[in-house]
């Protein structure tokens, strides 16, 4: 049987991070980067990273910004054909800076930029089975929203299967609209990749395990709930919870580890791997991603993450 091509619709961007803890994007700070990012583009160059056929459907400027986008994905045999260019627009762009305890700041320049003027009516599915994976980070702009829910909906229509992260950024969801076309893209969805963040913002009233069982019911089939440095669960409605401790590193950068986690993830299920050995590589794979910086710089192959594992096995 063919396995299903995996592919992501939403914003392309690069992104800068700064050196310096604390500047808040508002002191003088040095920063690296273009870093090729975009929650869709990370976890998609992680799945064809673990050898999936893979596909992306976002949209760039003509500058170099753009083009170094298109040149990372294409090294790594991201399928990059749905890649509009467009020339009177500047590529989306993103900055991050880390304060002491852990928590981060963005600005997004992505309304208005090369990143929301994705055409939906040049779509082109590919053929055969498919996987559409969308980041929640895209729905707060309505260009990418339309975009999302029109292939999912064509995705479905074919007998496909929808994974989302909801990946909530408040940076990037002002509008009231959100929060139902969330819901409503989560009830289709077979995959679900949330943070303990997320549930909050989906369900404030409830328990994380609660919330848990309320999204099993909405019936979503696979729930990797990602939790940091301390690993992942696992739900699904007929097994008990798959308990994943997290791999002891340092952590430089953790922007793009839940990416990351959802490409390995999805990319081991759709070649026929178990849950809990697709849970088991993407724990790992997200570890890695953290020592990194830069968003899509710690993205690794399988015999990367095979080596990782025998060396670093994770805490019980
Ligand atoms: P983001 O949205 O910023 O990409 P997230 O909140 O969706 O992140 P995290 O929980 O931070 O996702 O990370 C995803 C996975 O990566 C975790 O479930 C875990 O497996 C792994 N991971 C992340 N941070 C660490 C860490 N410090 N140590 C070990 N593993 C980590
Ligand atoms: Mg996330």
């Amino acid at each position: 049987m063919t396995h299903p091509t995996i592919i992501a619709v939403g914003e392309l961007l690069v992104e800068f991070v700064s050196h310096n803890k604390g500047c808040d994007l508002k002191q003088l700070s040095e920063y690296s980067g273009p870093y090729p990012s975009g929650a869709p583009a990370i976890c998609i160059d992680q799945a064809a990273r673990m050898g999936s056929k893979t596909h992306i459907f976002g949209s760039v400027g003509t500058d170099n910004f753009g083009v170094s986008l298109i040149d990372r994905l294409q090294s790594n045999s991201v399928d990059t054909s749905g890649i509009e260019q467009i020339a009177s627009k500047s590529t989306g762009v993103a900055f991050v800076s880390y304060f002491e305890n852990g928590n981060r700041t963005f600005i997004f320049h992505l309304n208005n930029t090369a990143a929301d003027a994705l055409d939906r009516r040049t779509i082109t599915l590919p053929p055969g089975p498919l996987v559409m994976h969308f980041s929640g980070s895209s729905l707060g702009n309505p260009h990418l929203r339309a975009a999302i829910e029109q292939t999912a909906t064509s995705v479905i229509q074919q007998g496909g299967q929808i994974s989302c992260d909801p990946n909530v950024r408040p940076e990037l969801m002002s509008d009231g609209n959100v929060k139902s076309v969330l819901t409503d893209l989560i009830s289709k969805s077979s995959f679900l990749f949330p943070s303990s963040s997320d549930l909050e913002f989906l369900y404030p009233d409830s328990s994380e395990e609660h919330a848990v069982v309320q999204l099993l019911d909405l019936g979503v089939e696979t729930i990797a709930l990602t939790r940091g440095e301390q690993g992942s669960i696992i739900y699904t409605k007929d097994a008990d919870p798959l308990i994943l401790s997290g791999h002891k590193v340092e952590e430089l950068d953790p922007t793009g580890a839940g990416d990351c986690f959802c490409g390995t993830f999805l990319a081991m299920m759709a070649q026929g791997n178990t849950i809990e050995s697709s849970g088991t590589y993407a724990n790992a794979a997200g570890a890695i991603a953290v020592t990194r910086r830069g968003p899509m710089e710690g993205n690794s192959d399988r015999s990367s993450i095979e080596a990782f594992m025998n060396t670093n096995p994770a805490s019980v």
